[in-house]
């Protein structure tokens, strides 16, 4: 990529002629075998010494610095070691001693970067925040005042149990936005929304309409109605109010411009690596091509584009080191865990009458479908939070093994949160790759007293995984989650809410175990755990420096981490 060679700079110092007159890249595989090691051949790009380096390879877990060439790590080891290797055109960084680990990878985000960037945010996208609904409301007011009246007025990344008020928000809050808009408040889990009374009486929905299948309005003690709507009760707002309207060349533009932005969020908060839960894919290669596009991309493909793939014989793997078709998109087979419709195989702890979540798919439907894109080469991926959901994926999977065998087929688990021991044999022998909630022990512990102790011991089991040598990788699912990797690194490892609450602490894990997880574990679950992952000769050379020791901070400010630089192939993305 031409772009990305011209802005190939380290520590503000500036390359000029040196993109130019590169050695040939560092190919990996067969083709490298036959040249000298580009180490004896050519400076190297750049030396990092000094450093506390965890390279997560267990051949040699620790290093004091290393090279890169080609945007790829060529040579780890002592400061003087890798000191020796530099040339005339090598560029320099001593770390002063800071920690340097692989970049970090998440296994499961849907990626939503137009939302951040053209849309009115009511709560905190990234980290633990309390906001008023006093907040919610003048930011509110500010969009209505530039918006025509019948036009809606929406707020985005609202989270119920983070609100300094202790109370729901409600319609006639909403009210005070506007009379003459409808207004609408999404909740950042997906599944339930807040409404104004002029939205619910464009919807024509009043305290005396029956709640629909699949969904609810909410009513307060007196039977009036709440403003609070759930699930499928929302698609009776879908027909009405103005919504606004885009050319196709102005949709491409902010598509364009969402994921440029969200990759300098990933960028910031040390992501190189993100499985992508679909998006635009034309716009993730305009932005790379534009020299935009900071992570790397595991494509998780859908509809359309799966369908495409499956008729033109496109199989998980295909692409290149900056995006590659992945595992499928999740194909959903229960309900959620923090709103609380997951499939339990016991009644929910409390809930009256007894409900044990929502399964929304049959097992027959379930076969078929992992049979057929299994059989297609491309790695299947299902979303299953529930042991019931989970036990029904796995079934499933063993099924599609026995009438169509592949090796090491890795089946994708989304979430895969609630799990017992046979699950986990099962798992273990299908050679079955979770990706778990990461930062929900830390941000969502408001919502575990739902569930309870005796589940969540159960719940995003790390140890358990780990101690069943299942390669667990990290999932945030943001929006729903944040994904920020040390906020999940320290929810791994105390398994303490920002609340101060403790959760199923026999899950902990160590702190090495979950840089493990947010690094080389996913790259395994998209199968590149030969290319990236660890800081080891011949893979790509993403890294992440921080300011502080994960292993000796405190436990609990290890997301208070400053991310000093992250690099992606060699090349600084950000720094702060
Ligand atoms: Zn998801």
């Amino acid at each position: 990529m031409t772009d990305r060679k011209s802005r190939r700079e380290f520590m503000g110092l500036t390359a000029a002629g040196v993109a130019g007159a590169l050695a040939p890249s560092w190919m990996g595989g067969a083709h490298a075998a036959s040249v000298a090691p580009i180490s004896q051949s050519a400076d190297p790009d750049l030396v990092v010494f000094n450093a506390k380096v965890y390279t997560m390879d267990s051949a040699a877990p620790r290093a004091e610095a290393f090279a890169t060439s080609g945007g790829r790590f060529i040579a780890s080891g002592s400061t003087a070691d890798m000191k020796a290797l530099i040339g005339k055109r090598t560029q320099t960084f001593d770390a002063k001693q800071m920690t340097i680990v692989p970049g970090f990878t998440d296994c499961h985000n849907h990626a939503g970067g137009n939302t951040l960037l053209y849309e009115v945010l009511v709560g905190n996208p990234f980290e633990v925040e309390f906001v008023t609904i006093a907040s919610i409301i003048e930011k509110l007011r500010a969009k209505a005042r530039t918006t025509p009246p019948g036009t809606w007025v929406e707020g985005y990344f609202h989270d119920d149990t983070k609100l300094k008020d202790k109370r729901l928000l409600n319609a006639r809050d909403l009210d005070q936005v506007s009379t003459e808009h409808p207004v609408a408040v999404y909740h950042r889990g997906g599944h339930t929304s807040f409404y104004n009374s002029k939205a619910l009486e464009l919807a024509k929905v009043t305290k005396d309409t029956p709640n629909p299948p699949g969904g609810t309005f909410d009513r307060d003690a007196n039977g009036e109605l709440n403003g609070r709507v759930t699930d499928r009760a929302r698609s009776v707002f879908n027909g009405v109010g103005v919504r606004p309207k885009f050319t196709p060349e102005q949709s491409a533009q902010r598509d364009r411009d969402g994921i440029a932005h969200i990759s300098k969020q990933f960028a910031r908060y040390g992501l190189t690596s993100v499985h992508h839960e679909g998006g635009d894919l034309t716009a993730i290669q305009e932005v790379r091509a534009r020299g935009d596009l900071h992570h790397r991309v595991s494509y998780e493909a859908s509809g359309r584009v799966l369908e495409s793939m499956i008729t033109s014989g496109i199989m998980s793997g295909f692409g290149d080191e900056w995006i590659k078709f992945g595992a499928t998109s999740e194909h959903t087979v229960d309900g959620s865990f923090s709103e609380r419709t997951m499939a339990l195989s016991i009644p929910y702890p409390n809930v009256q009458p007894p409900y044990k979540g929502n399964v929304t798919e049959t097992q027959e439907e379930l076969n078929a479908w992992v049979e057929r894109v299994h059989r297609a080469g491309i790695q299947v991926n299902c979303h299953a939070n529930g042991d019931v959901a989970i036990d029904m994926y796995l079934t499933a999977f063993e099924r599609a093994q026995k009438v169509a065998p592949r090796a090491d087929a890795r089946p994708k688990i989304t979430h895969c949160t609630l799990i017992n021991d046979d699950l986990v044999r099962r798992m273990k022998a299908l050679g079955a790759v979770p990706a778990m909630f990461t930062t929900y022990a830390y941000y969502n512990t408001d919502k575990f007293p739902f569930y309870g102790e005796d589940l969540m011991k159960r719940s995003m089991a790390y140890r358990t995984m780990l101690d069943a040598g299942i390669r667990a990788a990290a999932g945030s699912d943001f929006s729903p989650g944040p994904f920020a990797p040390l906020m999940g690194i320290q929810g791994m490892v105390t398994r303490t809410g920002w609340d101060g609450t403790t959760w199923g602490a026999n899950q902990r894990i160590s702190v090495d175990e979950a840089i493990r997880v947010n690094t080389i574990n996913g790259a395994y679950a998209s199968r590149e755990e030969t290319l990236k992952g660890s800081i080891t000769a011949g893979k790509l050379a993403d890294f992440v420096v921080l300011a502080d020791d994960p292993h000796t901070v405190n436990k609990e400010k290890i997301k208070d981490i400053e991310i000093v630089r992250t690099v992606v192939g060699g090349t600084t993305v950000y720094q702060a």
